[in-house]
């Protein structure tokens, strides 16, 4: 089935048929690295992620570049007070993000370009727009003419006369038109400033993303993405000033936008004492809970932050984990072999259902990536993987049919399939991926505590369960023996 996307430039769900067959390249607007990332950030990382783990997902070669921002007045300003050259305040915030975002299991980009790295062709571009006629120099600052270009407000829906009535009258007047952006600025004193045909200066923010997408990825590349806010004016501005230097369009062909967090209701801000960093929710919730949470709610829909939520969603996800280590331990606790009790009806089945639940997984997610319907064919398999092994629990042989096993390692792949796509499950992937290793020494460490205990050393028992919690693993007795699982 074709993937559906909702584009922001139609305000319509359309048909995804890439530039190249087989290709999808992706442009996502980064942060402004000039403190740790807070919530409002989190979520593009998160839903963009998944939306690339989809493209790979149905077979996709995936280009995605998402930029730092390392230029800009807010860098600049926290650099002074943290007496630090602004370049290296943002290299430190650099560092800081990918340590949160791999946290939510957001992958590094396929590419990372900074502003600070590509000035020469942030430079070449604004020269190509004022050689086409769509900008202008005043006192070494660079503006855009707005009133040029007959495209402006076409992905916002705005229309330059009602911008004109609505913008305020303290407009500079060097400018030609009150909507009229900066392209360059003239450096001020004391601040990082480059060469430039117009003198010592630095890019205005939007001419970044506009130059860093063409130099990656061409124009007329696949998708474009980032945060509702972002539509008016940074994105309206990429596309005029992309299009004014090719002489043509379009710069990006859909254009995806991820609605708003709230906290408990409100709009988060710092001056309501709402505001939170990743860093500070990570120090509460597992970063899968929050990512799980993130991608509970259609990606273009609001979401709200609170504990109440947070904590139900928990219980959700542990439903899924809870399915796995019921799969798990069926795999492991169990014997199975040719048998001549066969369990066919059951097995039918169960593999029917998976495949059910993983076209219910699709359908939603080829529906603009309706991540929220996507988990309810993850939740069919859990509960069908539950059913199943009830059903078969009452089973008669001394082994078990190979079909059964075939049917539980098949469920097994299918939720971590699934569950890759929405990043879940990644840390129990890696245990299980080369659990031959780490399950013989767990096996190992569990006898060398069943020997202390039999012994009544029952502090070398403890010490053994205590350190295996220190690292995240936890002992359960169960009557099949001691079991272990990860936190
Ligand atoms: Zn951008």
């Amino acid at each position: 089935m074709t993937i559906k996307i909702y584009n922001t430039m139609n305000n319509r769900k359309e048909d995804f048929h890439p530039r190249t067959p087989g290709k999808v390249d992706m442009y996502v607007c980064g942060p402004t690295t000039y403190d740790l990332i807070h919530l409002g950030n989190a979520r593009p990382l998160i839903v963009f992620d998944t939306v690339r783990r989809y493209f790979e997902y149905s077979g996709y070669q995936v280009t995605y570049v998402q930029n730092f921002t390392d230029i800009d007045d807010k860098i600049i300003n926290r650099a002074s007070e943290e007496g630090l050259n602004p370049l290296a305040l943002a290299e430190k915030y650099i560092k800081e993000y990918y340590t949160d975002a791999g946290a939510l299991g957001v992958r590094p980009a396929t590419i990372h370009p900074k502003v600070s790295e590509h000035l020469s062709e942030i430079i070449a571009m604004i020269r190509m727009i004022i050689d086409n006629g769509y900008g202008y120099v005043v006192d070494g600052d660079v503006y855009f003419t707005v009133s040029r270009f007959g495209g402006y407000g076409k992905l916002s829906g705005r229309r330059l006369d009602d911008m004109m009535a609505g913008a305020r009258i303290d407009v500079d007047e060097r400018k030609e038109h009150p909507m009229d952006f900066a392209l360059w600025k003239a450096a001020k004193p004391g601040e990082p400033s480059w060469d430039s045909p117009w003198g010592k200066g630095r890019p205005g923010w939007h001419i970044e993303c506009s130059a860093m997408a063409v130099k990656y990825l061409g124009p007329g590349f696949d998708i474009h993405g980032g945060g509702f806010d972002l539509i008016f004016p940074h994105h309206e501005n990429e596309i005029a000033q992309a299009e004014a230097c090719a002489g043509t369009g379009p710069f990006a062909r859909y254009w995806m936008h991820n609605g708003f967090i709230t906290v408990n209701e409100e709009k988060m801000s710092k001056s309501l004492g709402n505001f939170f960093t990743v860093r500070e929710i990570l120090a509460r919730y597992e970063p899968e809970v929050v990512r799980f949470y993130m991608l509970s709610t259609h990606y273009r829909s609001p979401l709200d932050f609170d504990d109440t939520k947070l904590d139900m969603n928990k219980k959700s996800l542990a439903r899924l984990h809870n399915a796995l280590d019921n799969i798990e331990a069926l795999l492991s606790g169990v014997s199975f072999g040719p048998s001549e009790i066969l369990m066919n009806a059951e097995t039918e089945r169960f593999n029917t259902v998976m495949e059910k639940a993983e076209q219910t997984f699709r359908e939603a997610m080829d529906d603009d990536f309706n991540t929220a319907l996507a988990m309810a064919g993850l939740f069919d398999l859990a509960r069908e993987a539950n059913a199943f092994g009830k059903a078969i629990s009452g089973y008669p042989g001394k082994a078990f049919p190979l079909e059964v096993k075939e049917a539980l390692e098949q469920a097994r792949e299918k939720m971590y399939k699934l569950g890759e796509v929405l990043g879940l499950f990644e840390h129990r992937g890696t245990a299980a991926e080369d659990s031959g290793l780490v399950d013989k020494l767990m096996e190992l460490v569990i006898e060398v505590r069943r020997e202390a205990r039999s012994r009544k050393d029952w502090a070398a028992a403890d010490t053994i369960r205590d350190r295996l919690k220190d690292i995240g693993i936890i002992l359960e007795d169960t009557p099949q023996g001691v079991r272990w699982k990860q936190k």
